[in-house]
């Protein structure tokens, strides 16, 4: 008698502990998004100060919120890999470290590998290289981040679901080596290349990689708002969910790579579009999370902030206006690759011809111009001399231009800026900065992410949930 109770005990708790965990995880990591990058987004989509208290963003819709500290093990400012690891595997590491020790000896399990020992279906998905510091935390093990073909190389050869968004930064190792897709190919994956190929997918047999039709730069997708027609981040996310729902589970994890590189950038237009495209990605888990509330747990977070992004700005004291950013058409990106096209076409070659394009593309304009933002004599200064050095290609190293520039076209950086500061946004730097991050959760096992706490605790509360 005594030990049918206890065997029906022992059955019971362990049907509670079955019961507990989620079968279906989402883990959307905004990179460099904190909370003055969310705060943005919010801000550029509210009409009044009434309106800015309600939520715009999904995510600012989860029931449990906390903050979340990002030091790494060498640093207060902890840069993608270390801060990436320390979500994906519960443990700090050095920075550049992607998912091992600090002394690089041992390989940190990854959340996600975990979870595919579990039986579940994986899917990683980045807008950024699927071989970028973050997506690769969670299936490669690497002493440094920018061995970027060993760690695509750990990509094709591992028996994930699903990677997806961007390409391969380096598929062949600059010549070096055998390309990634053919060795991917080899190992069973089915590889998605075109749009067209994208909007046929609807199921597979076994894994898969999709790259987005258009990377133009360090196999990264777009920013969104120069996207024309190929795939979105919320796009891919709907695919990906279609692709690894299963009666054994999933665990995905998507991350926007950009707003990291927007903000490295000052462009807070740019920073504010892919965190929209970023929030428009967690509504398609929400929409999955409405069909299985008692099965699904989405977890969204980042990994630092980037670039020390704040409301309020010396220049403008109490005054913001962040819907003025609106008036910038594309990214500093698309910009700069404007400006070189011109400048080659030989259409670029007064600070007339800049100001023309500069009301075009930024909404900016020399006094006397009807519409627009006005510029003032200060800001056309700068704008002059930073158009100087862009003609003559080279600006002059010192700490004052790096200031001013931190090495970007002196041109684009000077507009996104002097924009950034009429809407009343200030930038401090032109790297990450040490503030903790907004993490917020929905779903089973929500709880386990409300109050002050580390970004090892995320990785350590995903282990527990999927233990
Ligand atoms: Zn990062």
């Amino acid at each position: 008698m005594k030990k049918t109770l206890l065997l029906f005990s022992l059955v019971l708790l362990l049907a509670l502990t079955v019961l507990a965990g989620p079968k279906y995880i989402f883990l959307f990591i905004g990179d460099g998004m904190a909370l003055p990058q969310i705060n943005a987004a919010q801000l550029f989509l509210s009409s009044s100060f009434e309106d800015a208290v309600v939520p715009k963003l999904s995510m600012l819709k989860f029931p449990v919120q906390g903050m979340t500290t990002t030091y790494s093990s060498n640093s207060f400012i902890t840069d993608s890999a270390s801060a990436g690891t320390a979500i994906a595997t519960g443990k700090k590491t050095n920075d550049g470290v992607v998912s091992m020790d600090p002394t690089l000896t041992e390989a940190y399990p990854t959340v996600a590998q975990f979870a595919k020992s579990k039986g579940m279906k994986v899917g990683i998905i980045s807008s950024v290289s699927l071989d970028h510091a973050t997506p690769a935390v969670f299936y490669a093990h690497q002493k440094s981040r920018n061995d970027y073909y060993e760690i695509g190389l750990q990509a094709v050869t591992s028996n994930f679901d699903l990677f997806g968004g961007g390409t391969f930064n380096r598929p062949d190792n600059r010549g070096k080596d055998r390309d990634l897709f053919e060795i991917a190919v080899e190992n069973g994956f089915t590889l998605i290349r075109t749009q067209a190929e994208f909007e046929a997918l609807n199921s597979v047999d076994g894994k898969v990689i999709i790259t987005n039709e258009v990377t133009p730069s360090s196999g990264a997708m777009v920013y969104d708002i120069d996207r024309k027609n190929e795939f979105s981040l919320a796009d891919i996310t709907a695919k990906a969910i279609e692709l690894l729902k299963n009666d054994s589970g999933f665990f995905i994890m998507v991350e926007s790579g950009k707003i990291d590189w927007a903000c490295h950038a000052n462009d807070a237009a740019a920073s504010v579009g892919d965190t929209i495209a970023f929030d428009r990605a967690i509504a398609e888990a929400i929409k999955f999370y409405n069909e299985h509330p008692e099965d699904t747990l989405i977890v969204v977070t980042g990994d630092h902030e980037t670039g020390g992004l704040t409301l309020g700005f010396a220049g403008t004291k109490y005054v913001a206006n962040v819907p003025a950013i609106g008036t910038q058409k594309m990214s500093y990106e698309a910009f700069d690759a404007l400006l070189s096209s011109q400048k080659s076409e030989g259409k670029l070659n007064s600070f007339e011809d800049l100001l023309s394009l500069v009301e075009d593309n930024f909404g900016l304009v020399a006094t006397g111009r009807p519409q627009g933002i006005p510029l003032d004599d200060a800001e056309l200064a700068r704008l002059q001399e930073a158009f100087g050095y862009y003609m003559s290609g080279s600006v002059p190293k010192d700490s004052r231009t790096y200031t001013l520039y931190g090495g970007y076209n002196p041109v684009s950086v000077t507009l996104t800026h002097i924009l950034n500061e009429k809407a009343g946004l200030g930038w401090t730097t032109y790297s990450h900065t040490g503030v903790p991050v907004a993490t917020f959760a929905m779903g089973v096992g929500q709880e386990l992410f409300a109050g002050f706490y580390d970004n090892t605790d995320i990785g350590k509360n995903l282990f527990k949930l999927l233990n």
